[in-house]
């Protein structure tokens, strides 16, 4: 196992890497006490599966852009500011992508593009976000500006591309607003798809700006298996997918499934979800664009049959109208993967006071020098 200290020079201004500087041992020691703390007291938690090479697994990107003394800047928010941290390179972070926001950087110093001042809401451009498909090895810019208007937007394009071939779609996202959102809803095409592709578990994945995806997809493999190994699938099934993003979990549960039924809030993601499942011949698989709590009392008002529910909410958790459906429904198992390991114990109190016991759990080291923790459990009734 990897066990270099590697140190980051930016690490206390950032702010976004509380373990840094510990030895990734160490690090991972801390993250399996914290998950017996949590989940310990509703079943036996299995040693945290940590990363052979813990450093630069963020497939996804994000530079805010400033200036500073008539220079252009790129980098981080400061922990809970908005003062940027110019970074360059994050130990965390693909390096292809740090490259290439070095790049668009300089080229908007040398095209005298101006970029955005939150103070005084004049300027273009805001942020830059990048997407690299880790096995496509696709690439998507995202240049995230104040208005639709982009001067020399045919150079800028032609130059960044000469510079870095390897990117294999730029898009335009305008966001006007006064907001700590980085992206805004409107969106143009300046070249390639519009998405990058990627592979999970041997199907393919279309990614689009504003859908989610996770952002290690070396761990998210080992995450996706183990969740659908604990849930015993025969083939007879009939699965929930909640929260179900782009549709990777269903998507990859669909061979070992009679039929699966996906939930997710975000519209762009539902859509790709559905192109998901045409682009890999996936036929008994259906998305649906709702709220997951509503939509799962729906069902249990309809008294649907469902016999295993996956659920991986975000960090707040999941709430009480869906786990209430999720008790009327009555699935034999529920496969429960989070990424806050304080609010699935709360969910869990829940489930196992109505009628579940937790059987074991499963930590997975997605985000390392992160304090962050995922964590898989199974429920049975
Ligand atoms: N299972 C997916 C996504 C998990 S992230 C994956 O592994 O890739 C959590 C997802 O829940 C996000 O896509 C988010 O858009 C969605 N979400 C958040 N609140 C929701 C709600 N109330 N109902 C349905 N989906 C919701």
């Amino acid at each position: 196992m990897e066990n270099r200290q590697i140190k980051c020079p930016k690490a206390r201004q950032c702010g976004g890497c509380k373990l840094q500087g510990i030895s990734y041992e160490e690090q991972l020691e801390q993250k399996q006490k914290k998950t017996e703390e949590l989940i310990g007291p509703y079943c036996r938690v299995f040693p945290i599966c940590g990363m052979e090479d813990p450093y630069h697994y963020r497939n996804k990107v994000h530079a805010v852009l400033d200036h500073k003394k008539g220079k252009v800047i790129s980098g981080i928010y400061a922990e809970g500011s908005h003062r940027v941290v110019p970074v360059d390179a994050c130990l965390i972070e693909d390096e292809k992508a740090d490259e290439i926001i070095v790049t668009i950087r300089e080229l908007l110093q040398s095209f005298k593009l101006p970029v955005y001042d939150e103070d005084t809401g004049r300027g273009l451009f805001r942020h830059i976000l990048i997407r690299v498909g880790k096995t496509s090895g696709q690439i998507m810019v995202v240049l995230v500006m104040a208005s639709p208007i982009f001067p020399s937007k045919n150079n800028f394009i032609r130059v960044l591309r000469q510079k870095h071939p390897e990117i294999t779609t730029i898009v335009q996202n305008i966001n006007d607003q006064d907001t700590s959102m980085v992206l805004g809803e409107r969106e143009k095409v300046l070249y390639g798809k519009g998405y990058i592709t990627d592979t999970l578990c041997g199907k393919v994945f279309r990614i689009s700006s504003r859908s989610f995806y996770q952002i290690n997809p070396v761990q998210t493999e080992k995450l996706y298996q183990k969740a659908i190994h604990l849930a015993s699938l025969t083939g007879k099934e009939r699965i929930v997918d909640a929260y179900c993003g782009i549709g990777t979990i269903g998507l990859i549960a669909s061979d070992r499934v009679k039929q699966v039924i996906g939930i997710e809030l975000n519209e762009d993601a539902v859509r790709d979800a559905m192109k998901n499942a045409r682009a890999n011949n996936v036929s008994n698989v259906e998305f649906y664009c709702d709220d997951a709590g509503d939509f799962m009392r729906e069902m249990a008002a309809n008294g649907e049959k469902v016999d295993v529910v996956f659920m991986d909410p975000p960090r707040s958790g999941s709430d009480e109208i869906f786990l209430s459906s999720v008790v009327q429904l009555a699935p034999k198992r529920v496969v429960y993967i989070s990424c806050n390991p304080e609010t699935m114990a709360r969910d869990l109190e829940y489930l196992t006071d109505h009628g579940y016991r937790a059987i074991t759990a499963w930590p997975f080291d997605m985000f390392p020098s992160t304090a962050h923790i995922e964590v898989v459990t199974c429920l049975s009734r």
